[in-house]
């Protein structure tokens, strides 16, 4: 099973690599290099179902704390307006 189009502005999508992002309370996991369709639009990025289902296996093991991951430097803003 391949997406085809984005169902955002149903651009085209290219198979490639993308970051994914989460944050748990005031941690934050990135997993790289994670195959993904990604559109040539707007950049929103598809995950088959197995590479999701990847994904949920590390999110799980995350809030388990069972997870072992390279510390990564991250600061955060608040935009101001
Ligand atoms: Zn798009």
């Amino acid at each position: 099973m391949k997406p085809d189009r984005c169902s955002l502005c149903n651009g085209k999508l290219h198979e490639g690599k993308t970051e994914f992002v989460a944050r748990v309370g005031n941690r934050v996991v990135v997993i790289k290099d994670v195959p993904a369709f990604i559109c040539e639009e707007c950049g929103e990025s598809y995950f088959t179902p197995e590479i999701s289902k990847k994904i949920d296996k590390i999110m799980r093991e995350f809030h388990e704390g069972k997870l072992l991951m390279r510390p990564i430097a991250a600061g955060e803003i608040e935009l101001e307006i």
